[in-house]
Order: structure tokens, then C-alpha cells, then sequence
């Protein structure tokens, strides 16, 4: 039985979707991006199907998956590497060389020159991002293609290349007098490659949750504005940590002229923010911290970025899944934390650390909907596959697209996260 399986049973009537009970795999000729939090959201067409996984993949039972997973783990040794994002399931998560955030298996996939395949148990845009840093003969996998990301997705090429020639024709493209540029491309990790290698080939950059604050300095080094995509939340959140005012950041929405935005107002803005959101951080309210702190008197609410500024402005804390982790690792007393991310990684810190009293800020159980699509059936089919000689589900990016992600990336993993921000500095 799987944590979501486990969950699903445990309070059937709490949970955001019925299909939650089901294998990704019923849902994979389905255009969309399936059951969870982001099942609402419109899945662009051009999205990557996964064709059928075998039967005998579908009908194991959990002990089985598990098992043939070591096995082909074991033939394969250090020829595959595989690597997990936080959100993943612990079916998943126990299998992993690397447990990270994006940016640290960003920075994991490089450390293992050695691998001939790297099995990414995240999303589409994680895959990407490794193949770009992969070392030549270096096969990335994914191992359910129909693992996309609702908030990337919220921002593609065409579009962003319409709203560049816009800004271009408004601001000229002439630096001022101390050298910056009119606006300067930040792209949130959470994107395709091809925006990533927009970024590089407009004198922009990559960030992660981890890192925003130090990409944003550093674009604003070099220009008099920034252009922020896909996530608007992550974009204001960091913004206004930085002291830029509200005013000065207007929001981009592309389905409109100037991205429905007076002239005058982008002219004045520091911070162009993109109209993209994460759906699974999107459930995260004021109130439900009100209610947590009503429950638990002396509760320590800590929220991902990607939440709304009201309720990253209400917790006690705001950062990365990495930062949400050291945070708890590093409590001494026994502590009471409400956690505003995803219900995966919540519940695997409950587990780590049951010293504590740990709990998912939104009461509903809604994991992210496009991790959840990776299950062991598929993460054992790749590897049986690999052990047999034959790659599937392989991600590659097209050379020179490759080349252009390649420098905005080089210019994120040169930007270190700061310290972590604790207490009233985060509000
Ligand atoms: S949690 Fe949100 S940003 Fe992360 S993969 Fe899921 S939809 Fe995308």
C-alpha cells in the first residue's frame, strides 16, 4: 500500500480527489495533469503523454516493486544514479541516491560524472535541467513523462518572447548611464529549458526557492528592472524582502496588451511579476494559520515562498523545502510546527522527527499532482529497462537550446543561498 494509498484510506473524506485512490497509471491517456492539487489547472496540449505502463508493472503489489527495484538497482550499481525531489512518495524516496530540493539535485546531478543514467523521480523540468548539466553520454530519465509542473507550464516561450518584444519597444534597449540594462530575465527553476535559455541569451539567470534573494541582488546589479517568471508569489515574496515596494511590481498577464499594465506603471516597476502560480501552495491560507495558532497556542508556522504574500507575511517563517528542513532538524525542545508545503514531504518530517508535533497547515490531504504521478511501478520499469539494455523515457534537450540554459544555470549555481531567514525577518 502507498503513503498516498495509506492517506487516502485514512480519512477518505479529507482528501481533494477521489482519483487519489487510483494508479497515476489510470489516468495516463487522460489529457490533464490528474488527480491533486493541480487537477484543476489547464494542461497545455503539447504537454508529454506517458504511453501505457506493462501490465505486470500495474498489478505488483507494493513488497514486489520495492524488491525488483533493489534488484535492478544492484545489477545496474554505479552505472544509474537516481535522484528524488522532497515531494516524492517514500515508495520513491527510500530508493534515492539524492533527496533534494531543485536545486540541490541540480547540483547533484553534476556530482556523479560517473553514471551512465540518471533516474530523475521528479518533474519534467527537473529532467530538463539535468540533461543540460549532464555530462556528454550522460542519459537522463524520467520515469513517467506525463510528470509536468502546472506553474511551469503557466509560462512558455511564445509567450514570454511576446512579452520581451513588448517591454523592448517600451523601454528601448540602450543601457543608462550606470551600465544596466532596461530589465533583465529571471527565470524561476520551475520552467521549460527553453525559458531557461531565453534567460541566458538576454543576460539573465535561473533562481530557486533557495537562492531567489541572492539572483534577484544580482540581477539588479545589472538592470534597471526584472522580468519574473512563471511564479508571481515566489517573485513578490522575495521582492519585498529586498524593500521593493508593492507599487513597483505590476503584474504581467499575458493574455493581455502590456500584460494589462499601464505604460507608465512598467515604466516605473522594479519587478515585473509573471502571472504563474503553484497550485499546491495556492491552498495555503491566513486563516488556516489563525486556526493552527488557535489549536496550538505557541505553534511555529514556516510556509514555502510560493505561498501568497498574506500568508508568507502571517508565518513565522518563510523559505525553501530545504530551508523547511533544517529548520525542524535544528529545533532542540520539543517543538509544535505547522508547515505550509507539500503533504509529502510534511509527513516524512513528522516521521523523521517525532519528537516534534508536525502537521500540514491545510488540512486536507492534496498532494502535488504531477509528482505524484511518479509511482514504483514506473521508477521499476525504467530500471529493468536499463538493466536490459534499453533506455525509455529518456528527456533530452535540443543542443542549443542546451547551450543557452546552460549560462543562465552556470550563473544560478554560482548564486549561494543566503542564510536562512528566521522569525520577523520574514515578515
Ligand atoms: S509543487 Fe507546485 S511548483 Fe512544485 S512541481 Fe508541483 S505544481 Fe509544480
Amino acid at each position: 500500500m502507498t503513503s498516498v494509498d495509506l492517506l487516502v484510506q485514512a480519512a477518505p473524506s479529507a482528501t481533494c480527489d477521489s482519483g487519489l485512490a487510483q494508479g497515476p497509471w489510470d489516468f495516463d491517456t487522460v489529457p490533464g495533469y490528474g488527480p491533486g492539487a493541480s487537477l484543476d489547472d489547464t494542461a497545455p496540449a503539447s504537454s508529454p503523454r506517458q504511453g501505457a505502463l506493462p501490465a505486470q508493472y500495474r498489478e505488483a503489489g507494493d513488497d514486489e516493486l520495492s524488491d525488483r527495484i533493489a534488484a535492478a538497482r544492484a545489477a545496474l550499481g554505479p552505472r544509474a544514479v537516481v535522484l528524488g525531489h522532497f515531494y516524492q512518495r517514500d515508495e520513491i524516496v527510500q530508493h534515492a541516491d539524492f533527496l533534494g530540493d531543485s536545486f540541490q539535485l541540480a547540483n547533484a546531478a553534476q556530482t556523479v560524472p560517473d553514471a551512465e543514467a540518471i533516474v530523475f523521480c521528479g518533474v519534467h523540468f527537473m529532467a530538463e535541467t539535468a540533461d543540460v548539466l549532464a555530462k556528454p553520454g550522460q542519459t537522463v530519465i524520467l520515469p513517467n513523462l506525463a510528470a509536468g509542473c502546472s506553474m511551469a507550464d503557466m509560462a512558455d516561450i511564445d509567450a514570454v518572447e511576446d512579452a520581451w518584444a513588448q517591454l523592448t519597444a517600451l523601454y528601448g534597449d540602450e543601457p543608462d548611464a550606470d551600465g544596466r540594462a532596461p530589465v533583465i530575465p529571471v527565470t524561476y527553476m520551475n520552467s521549460a529549458a527553453d525559458l531557461k535559455a531565453f534567460c541566458g541569451r538576454h543576460g539573465g539567470i535561473v533562481c530557486t526557492s533557495s537562492n531567489a534573494e541572492t539572483v534577484l541582488e544580482w540581477a539588479f546589479e545589472r538592470g534597471q528592472r526584472v522580468l519574473f517568471f512563471p511564479d508571481q508569489h515566489l517573485g513578490r515574496n522575495t521582492a519585498k524582502k529586498l524593500g521593493v515596494p508593492l507599487d513597483r511590481m505590476p503584474l504581467w498577464n499575458p493574455r493581455l496588451t502590456l500584460g494589462g499594465s499601464s505604460a507608465e506603471d512598467l515604466r516605473d516597476a522594479r519587478v515585473i511579476l509573471w502571472h504563474g502560480f503553484c497550485s499546491v501552495h495556492k491552498r495555503f491560507t491566513v486563516g488556516q494559520i489563525e486556526q493552527a495558532r488557535a489549536e496550538h497556542p505557541g505553534v511555529r508556522v514556516i510556509v514555502h515562498p510560493e505561498c501568497a504574500m498574506a500568508v508568507v507575511d502571517a508565518a513565522d517563517e518563510a523559505g525553501s523545502t530545504d530551508h523547511i528542513r533544517k529548520a525542524v532538524a535544528a529545533a532542540t525542545e520539543p517543538t509544535t510546527f505547522a508547515i505550509g508545503t507539500e503533504i509529502n514531504m510534511v509527513n516524512r518530517l513528522a516521521a523523521e522527527f517525532p519528537q516534534h508535533t508536525i502537521f500540514c497547515l491545510d488540512p486536507v490531504v492534496c498532494p502535488c499532482s504531477t509528482m505524484y504521478r511518479i509511482h514504483p511501478g514506473y521508477l521499476a520499469w525504467v530500471l529493468e529497462e536499463l538493466v536490459a539494455g534499453r533506455v525509455v523515457n529518456q528527456v533530452t534537450v535540443p543542443d542549443d537550446v542546451a547551450a543557452d540554459a546552460r549560462v543562465a544555470l552556470e550563473r544560478m549555481l554560482a548564486a549561494k543561498p543566503k542564510p536562512a531567514t528566521t522569525g520577523s525577518e520574514a515578515r
